[in-house]
């Protein structure tokens, strides 16, 4: 079994609280690793070396800076087997997915080459006599990030990228269920040309964030994972003067209008729903029919598509369209939320409670499961399920399926499948969610947008990467400068340098 590391300083670190946390492959249910769980004092130590590392590459010039990402992109497109397969060994998601998870962190890494342009600064000539205004972006100086186990590549990449191209150093508390890959990002990145102490990765739990939420030394925390947990670090986070972006859970509806084409609109849901076994936060998770008729479509385009998923270990190759969750808690979890469905009255029109996989009885392997007739009053509809199983809610009108979406407590993300040009404008303009697809069952912004949900599912004023993320890395300094003209009534000059 591995003893993974902390990396601190340019160095693979041992833990030094003796507290650890078992890392499974989920496919086979083996304990593979176990990640060291940092303690306060570990904590400090990153962030006094991050303070030392951080003054001198602030002061790099940003086309330097910017060198490195470029230098970077081509190491993660080198490296892009090896990540994906530790990936896919931690996660459980299938190759083509690992491999999605480290490209769209690349992409974020592509943008930031842009930092040169995207940091300067306003200037105003003659704002008064004698008088010019400027405004330049600073860094903040250590900014910390603590990301979620389901996008163990993209999410740290989101936010290490922006931070440090904006001349900041960073401390990465990634998911102890799945550290592995960030550890080889951070190794990657001193590759490119990265100082030692810019970017380090500190394995831990709720000790290790505490301890970042209240370090003087840190000056901004982001945050991606459940609900409950972004709501705890966003409150701390301020309280402790911070600046804190926090991004929470999802319960990402899809609306079916009766005019839509029903074969693109039922493949559509089948990938947003099941990918990765459900574990994206812009997963559809809650398919929303107008109309009876179109409800009976659905369902019948829906059922046997669904029932004909395939479910396996990463290593089958490109034949899975889905792999394990994460643990065997969050396999309990995921049944537990079905039985309420079935004890609440919900139709179970597919049913993956039986499923096992021959060789495989211990891995963490959920079956496929479809709800028809699911109603808002159910915890299967209230509750992120974050797994493989898509709720069907039946809506009488399109004003009906728009509330249903507006008064979900998440926002993360939402689509519309229509033909009908002024019902996708509508909707797009009063649904109160962050990103809204039409046509588009995942619609995850590209790296020069930024990404975020509204209510429930983000805390903060500005969203990841795109400009937001450039913002969020850096002060606004103004500056008002006077230089009396030196130039006399007559036209000759007069400097009298200052003694
Ligand atoms: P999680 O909230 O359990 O963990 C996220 C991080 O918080 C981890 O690093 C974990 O170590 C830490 N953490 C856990 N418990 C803590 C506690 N009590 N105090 C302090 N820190 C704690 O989330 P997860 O299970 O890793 O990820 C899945 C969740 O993330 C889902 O809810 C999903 O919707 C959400 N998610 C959201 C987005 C988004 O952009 N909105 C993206 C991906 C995932």
């Amino acid at each position: 079994m591995q003893e993974m590391t902390h990396y601190i300083g340019g160095d693979h670190v041992k833990g030094g609280s003796g507290r650890f946390a078992d890392v499974f492959n989920p496919a086979t249910g083996e304990v593979q690793g176990q990640a060291p769980l940092a303690s306060r004092a570990e904590i400090d130590h990153a962030v006094e070396v991050a303070q030392a590392a951080q003054p001198k590459w602030a002061a790099t010039n940003p086309q330097r800076r910017a060198r490195v990402m470029m230098e970077y992109v081509r190491l993660l497109n080198r490296d892009m087997d090896k990540l994906a397969e530790a990936l896919s060994r931690e996660h459980g998601k299938t190759i083509p997915d690992a491999k999605g998870d480290v490209q769209r962190g690349l992409e974020v890494v592509e943008f930031c080459i842009g930092a040169p342009h995207l940091l300067k600064g306003e200037y105003t000539d003659g704002a008064g006599p004698g008088i010019d205004m400027y405004s330049m972006r600073q860094p903040l100086g250590v900014s910390a990030g603590i990301t979620p186990f389901n996008f163990p590549a993209m999410i740290p990449m989101w936010m290490f990228a922006p931070a440090i191209a904006c001349g900041n150093a960073f401390i990465l508390k990634p998911s102890e269920r799945a550290p592995s890959v960030p550890l080889m990002l951070a190794e990657l990145m001193e590759e490119a040309g990265l100082p030692a102490g810019i970017l380090q990765v500190v394995n831990g739990d709720k000790e290790a964030v505490d301890a970042i939420l209240e370090h003087e030394g840190i000056a901004s925390v982001g945050f991606v994972g459940s609900t409950p947990i972004a709501e705890y670090i966003y409150g701390k986070g301020c309280a402790h003067g911070k600046r804190v972006q926090c991004f929470g859970g999802a319960k990402n509806h899809m609306i079916i209008m009766p005019d839509a084409d029903m074969e693109k609109a039922a493949d559509a849901l089948v990938g947003a729903g099941y990918g990765a076994a459900g574990e994206r936060c812009m997963a559809i998770s809650v398919a929303v029919p107008v109309g009876e008729e179109t409800a009976d479509r659905l369902i019948a385009a829906l059922k046997p598509r669904v029932e004909s998923l395939k479910v396996g270990p990463y290593t089958s190759g490109d034949d899975v369209d889905f792999g394990p969750v994460v643990t065997a808690a969050a396999k309990e979890n995921i049944l537990n939320l079905v039985q309420s469905g079935v004890d609440a009255g919900a139709e179970l029109v597919v049913d993956g409670r039986d499923f096992n996989l021959q060789g495989y009885e211990n891995g963490f392997f959920v079956g496929a499961h479809l709800f028809d007739r699911v109603t808002p009053d159910m915890d299967i509809y209230r509750k992120e399920i974050f797994g493989p199983v898509l709720s069907t809610v039946r809506a009488g009108s399109y004003e009906e399926a728009l509330k249903l979406a507006m008064d979900h407590e998440m926002g993360n993300g939402t689509a519309i499948f229509t033909r009908d040009g002024d019902a996708a404008r509508d909707f797009a303009n009063r649904v109160n969610v962050g990103m809204v697809g039409i046509n588009v069952p995942i619609p995850v912004p590209l790296a020069y947008h930024s990404f975020g949900g509204w209510k429930k599912s983000a805390f903060g004023d500005l969203n990841q990467h795109g400009t937001d993320s450039f913002k969020f890395y850096t002060k606004t300094k103004t500056v008002t400068a006077r230089w009396p003209s030196g130039i006399k009534d007559g036209g000759e000059f007069n400097f009298k340098p200052m003694d």
